[in-house]
């Protein structure tokens, strides 16, 4: 076992319910963990540090249950000079991460329970964060035929969650058997919504600004039509269904529909979207070309309010590395995406939280909770993730430290590669201390050894 750590002085998230209040309303709670669970809570003084404990001061800091990540790509295998398991998990325990979801455009994809299987394991033996698989939905992401939905479902990854991302299941024969076959365990198909035909060569948001950049645009409908038609399709098969990184006023209006309804669809945000716009194409900066594109400021108000609203269920990364070569060239021959892990914290915080659009408690649930449900992972005091930092819960935590602000700059940056829109930037916050079933990934802002993480993952089982 791992030595035990006592939290002393933290507030609670959770306690924390309603929007603008401040962080010093709630009453500061001592947390003592130790074999990979919470095993004591009390009020802030009560809990004495035991021989051999790290303790860990938290007066002025927030704890919330560690974060899921549902939107990751981690490169690896076949990627590796962007990303691999290792540096990827990394950048999530950095960004305050216990788990993440892997997608499945690798190379080779991860249609079949062999790949799944050898990601988990990568993510297991490096110790940083969980590592859930997605499956592909399609064959090699052709959107041709089924994958190997069944037997990556059965395998030791238990994937749950499928998804052709970075192409859209276009098909809609395809996409309804595919529904189909995830009802049947309780799956969900994670869609990218974005019509192909309707955006071939597509560099930016399709608008006057795309015109006169000369940058071919994008249409808001491409995505709109695709969600659509996909929460019909939900409704006939009475499937899960969860939309990827909405971008447009236009998509929170047809879930809005969609949930009043009571169809069984859930969607995401990302940071990115939630902050920027498509003004920053004018630099011709390829680190902001990213897919779906940055859109106008009224679709970026419209995502902070579905997200008041309830709208929006998640907070998702789409953390999507890539190396330099990739992105310092012309914007039309560069490669689409944005790093997020590390940012996702400051940027919910300027984003939402200061603006009084969601309370701590309600980011706990955008950024951990419902990314946790929505994933199908064990959650609760008998599962992987925990449903609050009660005693006997699995010790998957996350401390921040709302005050202050400072240069987002590469040192803030653990993953693979750089491509991060935000660096230069005055932010908020900054995660200090990530806890993964007990213990340390991320200690003061700084990241825990490879071997010591590797060797306490070990030990706690965290691999089994
Ligand atoms: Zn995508």
């Amino acid at each position: 076992m791992s030595e035990g750590i006592l939290i002393r002085g933290a507030r609670l998230a959770a306690d924390l319910t309603e929007r603008g209040a401040d962080v010093a309303t709630a009453a500061p709670v001592d947390l003592r963990v130790a074999g990979g669970r919470i095993v004591e809570r009390a009020a802030a003084g009560e809990l004495a540090p035991q021989a051999g404990e790290r303790v860990i001061e938290a007066d002025g800091l927030v704890a919330l249950t560690g974060f899921v990540d549902l939107h990751t790509h981690l490169r690896e295998p076949g990627f590796e000079q962007s990303e691999t398991v290792l540096t990827g998990t990394r950048a999530a325990a950095a960004g305050g991460f216990t788990t993440v979801f892997a997608m499945a455009n690798t190379l080779p994809v991860q249609d079949t329970a062999g790949v799944v299987e050898q990601v988990k394991a990568l993510g297991d033996a490096a110790g940083y964060a969980t590592v859930r698989p997605i499956g592909a939905v399609t064959e090699d992401l052709e959107g041709l035929r089924l994958s190997e939905i069944g037997a990556m479902a059965q395998s030791r990854a238990e994937v749950r969650v499928f998804s052709d991302d970075g192409k859209c299941v276009h098909d809609p024969l395809l996409m309804r058997r595919a529904l189909e076959y995830v009802k049947t365990f309780d799956g969900v198909i994670a869609q990218h919504a974005q019509d192909p035909r309707l955006t071939e060569g597509s560099q930016m948001n399709e608008g006057a600004l795309s015109s006169e950049l000369g940058l071919k645009g994008w249409p808001a409908v491409a995505e709109e039509s695709i969600i659509a038609r996909d929460v019909l399709l939900a409704e006939h098969v009475g499937a899960r269904l969860h939309i990827c990184h909405l971008s447009t006023a236009g998509s929170v209006e047809v879930i809005r529909w969609a949930k009043a309804r009571g169809i069984q669809v859930t969607a995401e945000v990302t940071p990115h979207h939630l902050i920027l716009t498509e003004e920053l194409a004018r630099s011709y900066d390829a680190r902001y070309k990213v897919n779906p594109p940055l859109r106008r400021d009224e679709d970026v108000r419209a995502l902070r309010q579905a997200v008041a609203d309830g709208l929006i269920d998640i907070i998702a990364t789409d953390h999507a590395p890539h190396p330099v070569e990739a992105k310092e060239c012309e914007w039309d021959s560069a490669a689409f995406g944005m790093v997020g892990l590390e940012s996702a914290f400051p940027i919910a915080l300027t984003s939402l939280i200061e603006p009084g659009h969601a309370s701590w408690a309600e980011l706990e649930t955008l950024l951990s909770q419902k990314p946790a449900e929505i994933g199908r992972l064990p959650v609760g005091a008998d599962g992987q993730h925990p449903s609050a930092l009660d005693a006997g819960q699995p010790a998957d935590i996350v401390l921040v430290d709302p005050s202050g602000t400072s240069v987002f700059d590469l040192d803030r940056l653990h993953g693979q590669s750089q491509n991060s829109p935000f660096l230069g930037m005055e932010l908020p916050g900054r995660v200090t201390h990530t806890i993964r079933r007990g213990y340390l990934t991320l200690e003061g802002g700084e990241l825990v050894a490879a071997e010591r993480v590797a060797a306490a993952a070990h030990q706690n089982g965290a691999h089994a």
